[in-house]
């Protein structure tokens, strides 16, 4: 199991936090930590903004009745606002609070679907989604719907001819990711949001990836409902938000959780205080964090492989993907068995959050790519965190790895 890496402590965390970070960076060891789309550490300036409201401001949000109540009521409006202005938004009735990106992506299609069933039953989305997207519309398609995935070129970028047809004349929604979480391929999502208004479908962004790494502007994407999570951005795990377009034709939705009507009636339940105010913090902390340092040591870590190395192939459009995010294909290579002999280094050979399939990854299965080369893909991804060192060190582990198992007689 690999242990998370040293918190990035910020010019103005205080002491105390600063001691946190060094013990939990004693935990990492020797482990190079190049995992970060799987999940990032808390900032300890995302901490130290939250801590207040996990002992003193603690009332319920939803106790109106009394002044502490009232008091953690505005707190939540306050983070709310820092979210909405964060994705340019105009109002923050716009934000609806949920424990996460796989949360809101339910939210959006299976709401969408409940509010929009008059309309048309066709939802559009890609081939490359998250399993949070893929496996409610494989849920929708159970419930009636018709589902079209389109296809992705060798690059890993959505094919908007392919999704002018499968609009044929209307859908209800397209769903699309902004970046993918394997390859860190960022997609067409204004151009292909143009397209879904002009057949009069509304437009859904898994923005998991995007926030936090690139700038990330509602309207610039033009798309109507955007979601996000806090732990993908130096914030805490379990809390997230669906950004849901309020101005022109407000978009309604159906609830998936049903209870005491929190969230505008659509997600019951305690909200999270200090989680939002996590959120928000992490939001701003982003947005003053410039992504060059960290496309410099990602493109340092690429040159030194492929130098070190013959048969390795960049897997995705290198010029339009995530500057912290490269995925390799090493020829002649099992990623699974790379892995497991570099206990030194945390990555992944696909998402995370279906680590537990044995197949290889259907994203790069979905570009072209040979079963063989799929199987021999590893994701490396770089944080905030990451050392020139820990670049160096982890481009000679990879290297040596892959000679040493190219040099191993074959097992017939
Ligand atoms: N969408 C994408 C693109 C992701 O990478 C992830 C996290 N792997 C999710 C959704 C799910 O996010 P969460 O962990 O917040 O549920």
């Amino acid at each position: 199991m690999p242990r998370p890496p040293p918190l990035p402590s910020g010019t103005d965390a205080d002491a105390d936090a600063d001691v946190e970070a060094s013990k939990i960076g004693d935990e990492m060891g020797d482990v190079i930590y190049l995992d970060y789309n799987a999940t990032t550490p808390c900032d300890a300036r995302v901490v130290e903004a939250m801590l207040p409201f996990l002992t003193g401001v603690f009332a319920n949000p939803t106790s109106r009745g009394h002044r502490p109540g009232r008091a953690a009521a505005d707190e939540l409006e306050r983070a709310r606002a820092v979210v909405d202005r964060q994705l340019g938004g105009r109002a923050a009735s716009e934000v609806v609070f949920t424990s996460g990106a796989t949360e809101a992506n339910n939210l959006a299609l299976l709401g969408v679907a409940e509010a929009y069933v008059g309309r048309s039953r066709r939802i559009v989305s890609q081939v490359t989604e998250h399993a949070s997207v893929l496996v409610v519309l494989g849920e929708l398609a159970r419930r009636g719907w018709q589902v079209a995935l389109v296809g992705v070129d060798r690059g890993g970028r959505l094919r908007l001819d392919e999704l002018a047809s499968a609009l044929g004349d209307g859908a209800a929604l397209v769903s699309l990711m902004l970046a993918n979480n394997e390859t860190g391929v960022v997609q067409p999502v204004a151009d292909a949001a143009l397209l879904a208004h002009e057949r009069g479908a509304l437009v859904h962004c898994d923005a998991a990836q995007g926030v936090g790494k690139i700038p990330v502007a509602v309207d610039e994407l033009g798309v109507d409902l955007l979601s996000l999570s806090a732990h993908k951005l130096y914030g805490p795990k379990g809390i997230g938000a669906l950004w849901v377009r309020r101005r022109r034709s407000a978009i309604r939705l159906g609830r998936t959780v049903f209870g005491g009507g929190q969230e505008g009636g659509l997600r019951s339940g305690t909200p999270n205080l200090p989680g939002a105010v996590g959120l928000a913090r992490a939001m701003e902390l982003a947005a003053g964090a410039p992504a060059g340092e960290v496309a410099g040591l990602r493109d340092r870590l690429e040159t030194a492989i492929l130098a070190g190395l013959d048969g390795v192939t960049v897997n995705g459009d290198r010029e339009r993907r995530l500057p912290n995010t490269t995925n390799l294909a090493f020829a002649g290579i099992e990623a699974n068995a790379l892995l497991a002999s570099l206990p030194d280094l945390a990555a992944a050979t696909g998402s995370a959050c279906t680590s537990s399939q044995p197949e290889p990854s259907q994203v790069l299965r979905a570009m072209g790519l040979p079963r063989e080369l799929a199987a021999g893909s590893l994701r490396l991804s770089l944080g905030r965190p990451t050392t020139a060192a820990e670049v160096d060190r982890a481009a000679g582990r990879i290297v040596e790895e892959v000679a040493r198992l190219r040099a191993l007689p074959k097992r017939l």
